[in-house]
């Protein structure tokens, strides 16, 4: 059967442009189908925040260092806007101080690059941490903050002009049968298909997903105008709730006593799935957020006292020259009880890629690199699926 490209994308969000870009520098011939005319899905919705310190240690965490190299590179090969700030975790609690002293403790021999830091040195770099209950902070430098607005719109000109990737918005890719692609009207012809939907797992391949066990995960996010006067908030900002989220933390012994506390004093937070992190953009935009809301409790309305719980614990952690919130959204991802990443190869050589541990800003690049490695060589995703388990 005679090809029309190496490689058909599918999505035209980071997971889909990550593996475009990791095929495009293997030499390949490449078509991205987005089916709107700009990408609208998790990858233009959320903080920006590329975040190794909440990956879990070892093989996870060293991809995302290795996605962070990427966001380097394309920052400056593409002209994009990335700010190289860190994060503080705050401790405001005996028991978030207990988990941050713990991690510290345990960071060098997992791999992170991370301190703890008293009240006096957290104030020092973040202008904005409320000085009134603060017990410490995790000082962490990896972290980066992009602007995925920015970043999802310019990077499809950019593996064009560099690489000739051919690009097609608009045009929904609508049946995959054994290397041929039907969208926009015409039938393609590939050497590889690489499914990068994301939350929308139910059009295309709906049996593989429906056994998979991945759900749809909502979350709540504001924004402030930019802050007056140039004020800049430094680290991304998070609070104690953020370590019962990522999977670094689990590490530490006293997390199950953190968790308990929540749950009995705060349910609120437990049910929606909350937990607070700030982050500033290059326009000056200070981007709060979030929560976490499952399939059948996922309306299409947002809920007014998910954003109360929020701003109020936010209030508490960080004092903002000008909280007004001028912009409210949600953002929907598809969501894996364990794997941060599901791979399945439904017909030979086309393969579904879904980031689904919420953190596809910060894996992408480290992840496309390693598939497309593989791939290369002979090897299968199947494979991988069991290797990429969290
Ligand atoms: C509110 C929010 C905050 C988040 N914050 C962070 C963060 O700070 N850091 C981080 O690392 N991660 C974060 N995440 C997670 C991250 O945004 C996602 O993991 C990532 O964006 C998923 O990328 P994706 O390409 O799989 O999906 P998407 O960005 O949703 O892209 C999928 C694309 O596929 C297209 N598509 C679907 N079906 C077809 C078809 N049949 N034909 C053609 N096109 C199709 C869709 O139109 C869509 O554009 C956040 C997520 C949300 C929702």
């Amino acid at each position: 059967m005679a090809r029309d490209v190496d490689v058909a994308i599918i999505g035209g969000g980071i997971v889909g442009l990550a593996n475009a870009w990791s095929a495009a520098r293997q030499g390949r011939s490449v078509v991205l189908f987005e089916r709107e005319n700009r990408a609208e899905g998790a990858s233009v919705r959320n903080f920006g925040m590329v975040w190794p310190i909440g990956q879990t240690a070892g093989e996870i965490h060293r991809r995302s260092l290795r996605s962070r190299e990427r966001w380097l590179e394309l920052a400056e090969r593409a002209g994009l806007w990335v700010n190289p700030c860190g994060s503080l975790h705050l401790a405001r609690r005996p028991d978030e101080l207990a988990v941050i002293e713990e991690f510290a403790a345990l960071a060098p021999a997992l791999g992170f690059e991370c301190r703890l830091l008293t009240p006096a040195e957290t104030v020092a770099k973040s202008l904005g941490a409320r000085t009134a209950g603060l017990l410490g902070a995790l000082w962490s430098p990896t972290e980066l903050c992009i602007d995925p607005r920015e970043a999802i719109a310019k990077l499809p000109g950019f593996l064009a002009e560099e690489y000739g990737v051919q690009l097609r918005f608009g045009e929904a890719v609508t049946r995959i049968d054994d290397g041929r692609v039907w969208a926009g009207g015409k039938t393609w012809r590939a050497g590889r298909v690489v499914v990068c939907s994301g939350a929308d797992f139910r059009t295309l391949f709906p049996e593989e997903f429906a056994a998979s066990g991945i759900r749809k995960c909502k979350l709540q996010m504001m924004r402030t105008s930019p802050q007056p006067g140039g004020w800049r908030l430094g680290p991304h900002l998070a609070g104690g709730l953020t370590l019962c989220h990522y999977t670094s933390f689990q590490e530490c012994p006293s997390l199950p006593a953190l968790r308990d506390r929540v749950s009995r004093e705060t349910p609120d937070f437990v049910k929606y799935g909350i937990h607070v992190m700030a982050s500033q953009n290059g326009l000056g935009e200070v981007v709060i957020g979030d929560s976490h809301e499952y399939d059948e409790a996922i309306s299409p309305f947002d809920k007014p006292e998910i954003d109360r719980l929020i701003l109020d614990y936010l209030r508490d952690m960080l004092e903002l020259p000008d909280p007004t919130i001028v912009g409210r959204w949600h953002g929907v991802y598809a969501k894996h009880p364990t794997q941060p990443l599901f791979l399945a190869e439904p017909q030979p050589n086309t393969h579904i890629v879904s980031a689904t541990g919420g953190t596809g800003m910060t894996m992408s690049f480290g992840w496309a690199d390693d598939l497309w490695e593989r791939w290369e060589a002979g090897v299968t995703n199947q494979t991988r699926a069991v290797a990429c388990q969290a």
